[in-house]
């Protein structure tokens, strides 16, 4: 549960990644624009059901985030 430290107030998203998450989350941003391009704080606190599933990048951020101790610490 790394990614329980979210905030649920306000719009900012204040969670920090590993180098190799926010790598896999910048590779998510600079994707081509989809319908809903906007992040916002229940993305992810509930990376399996944002509306990013599906999404090659997202999934590989989300895979990563998971499996991983480091991200999802503020
Ligand atoms: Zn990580």
């Amino acid at each position: 549960m790394a990614h329980n430290a979210i905030p649920r107030e306000g719009r900012m998203v204040r969670v920090s990644f590993c180098e190799a998450g926010s790598r896999l989350l910048e590779q998510f941003a600079e994707a081509p624009p989809r319908d809903n391009t906007f992040l916002e704080p229940k993305d992810f606190s509930d990376l399996r059901n944002s509306a990013f599933v599906g999404i090659p990048e997202w999934d590989a951020f989300a895979d990563h985030v998971q499996t991983c101790a480091l991200c999802g610490e503020v």
